[in-house]
């Protein structure tokens, strides 16, 4: 490797020439574009091992065969390993390599700060609300919980979806309604993104404008789009299955990514012959930041999860695969509906037979007018956002929680993974007998308290205390948002 080439290594982007820019943007988009034929087409590995220079010419992919092999082939997966888990081997890595981990790392990095900060409401009640959910589904849908970024709207334009996917995890029934912009609907628009600016927060501006809907659905797509980014100055994401629908319409969407701010959209591929159009229309570099999604079984890393939704006709949770999260829904907020006039609270769970799109959905409003629907959702964060354990209910723990023997002792564990509370570590004499009484499930907070302090030489506020991180942690059931634990 040239001394140059290594030196670069070190720079950041503000210290590299435009040139020297566009060359690492090039040689990433193109090894994303190798990955992608070889992930999703499945004659592709034979092609390229037969003749990896003819393949790469044949693709117009200016990367050096032996550094994609490097990438792919089994014979280099100990280097591979190697390499990944020795942070002072960098400079030992292909360029290619190095460039490509570098560029998936900064993705991380961004949806880590989605999730960290962009995707913060301002509201004092809906923080701490999406706080203790997202530490419930840690446990609720496991470790893939880690990549969810919960964004507090999402806003459908349409009611149902023309596309019927049978892979479809929202179970999205069919296009029913579209919204279309009117000069009403649109000023209706504009104004509850205003209030939803308003009383979400910056936030509000990480939303999508799709949810249970085919984006490109609705015809009026991009005006809707550009009232969002008026707003909020963020180009909402979207994930289309139709992108073949009208390619020049879909280069336009994406094209906007790079000239304002924005971070991905996504395209699911629903079939070999959709991901060859794809590959073919649009040049490695128009997709840099668009991720493909390969949702058929010829795709060589096709995985079926997530078994949800419209699939999922009787839900048996052991039916579903070790890992899978049981959801694809990333949102934990209100999801508006324009076409039928809704607002809905939603936030993530597993898969059950309550809830078999693996999105438990508390309450759903009609409104007519903008500050109506501003109204429901204020009303609905006083109501359903609660912050404090309730008072006279009966507590109980989420009924996942088993009380099992882990490596670290008597512990909490989930069935679904991503977490182990080890009870072995906890300080206070009295912690399990607080657990034992949330396993019971027939005592209010204030018994709890009763109980332990009679049992124990406890000061009652550090019960509570405790009974509060419980809480927090998202490891008390939630009447308000998943029901009576009967029904
Ligand atoms: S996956 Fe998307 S496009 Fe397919 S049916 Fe569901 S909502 Fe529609």
């Amino acid at each position: 490797m040239m001394e140059k080439d290594l030196r670069s290594r070190r720079l950041m982007n503000d210290q590299m020439t435009p040139e020297d820019l566009e060359r690492i943007n090039r040689l990433v988009a193109d090894t994303k574009r190798f990955l992608e034929m070889y992930a999703t087409l499945p004659y592709v590995r034979d092609e390229f091992n037969e003749d990896s220079e003819a393949f790469l010419a044949k693709h117009h992919l200016d990367v050096d065969p032996e550094e994609m092999k490097f990438l792919v082939n089994d014979e280099y997966a100990q280097e591979r390993k190697r390499l990944d888990e020795d942070p002072d081997a960098i400079d030992l890595l292909p360029e290619a390599a190095f460039r490509f981990r570098q560029f998936l790392a900064n993705k991380f990095a961004a949806r880590d700060m989605m999730i960290d900060k962009y995707c913060k409401p301002s509201n004092p009640r809906m923080i701490k609300w999406r706080e203790r959910q997202m530490n419930r589904c840690l446990a609720g849908v496991g470790g893939v919980n880690k990549a969810f970024v919960h964004c507090p709207l999402a806003i459908e334009l349409d009611l149902g979806c023309s596309v019927g996917c049978d892979f479809c995890g929202l179970g999205a029934p069919k296009l029913q309604k579209i919204c279309r912009y009117t000069e009403e609907n649109a000023a209706m628009f504009r104004q509850i993104l205003a209030d939803a600016h308003r009383i979400i927060g910056d936030a509000a501006g990480f939303g999508t404008l799709y949810l249970a809907t085919e984006p490109l659905d609705n015809p009026d797509y991009e005006l809707f789009e550009e009232d969002f980014v008026k707003e909020f100055r963020f180009i909402p994401q979207i994930t289309t299955a139709v992108a073949d629908r009208d390619i020049e319409r879909t280069r336009r969407l994406v094209h906007k990514l790079y000239s304002s701010a924005g971070f991905i959209h996504r395209f699911t591929l629903r079939s070999v012959e959709m991901a060859e159009k794809i590959f073919a229309k649009f040049t490695p570099m128009e997709l840099l930041r668009v991720e493909l999604l390969p949702m058929f079984p010829e795709a060589p890393t096709f995985v079926p999860f997530t078994v949800v939704g419209g699939q999922a006709k009787h839900v048996k949770e052991e039916d579903v695969r070790e890992g899978d999260p049981g959801t694809i829904c990333c949102a934990d907020g209100f999801v508006i509906n324009m076409a039928e006039k809704s607002i809905r609270l939603i936030t993530p769970c597993h898969m059950t037979d309550k809830f078999p799109n693996g999105v438990a959905e508390p309450v759903k409003r009609y409104f007519e007018s903008a500050d109506e629907c501003a109204k429901i959702m204020e009303e609905i964060i006083e109501e359903y956002m609660i912050t404090d354990i309730p008072d006279e209910e009966p507590l109980r723990l989420y009924p996942y929680l088993e009380r099992c023997e882990t490596m670290y002792g008597d512990s909490l564990q989930s069935r679904f993974g991503g977490m182990i509370f080890a009870l072995d570590k906890l300080s206070r004499p009295y912690a399990k007998r607080v657990i034992e009484l949330l396993q019971d499930g027939t005592w209010n907070k204030h018994e709890i308290v009763r109980i332990v302090t009679g049992e124990y030489d406890a000061n009652p506020e550090n019960v509570f205390w405790m009974l509060n991180q419980f809480w927090k942690q998202g490891y008390i059931y939630d009447s308000r948002l998943f029901g009576s634990i009967q029904a």
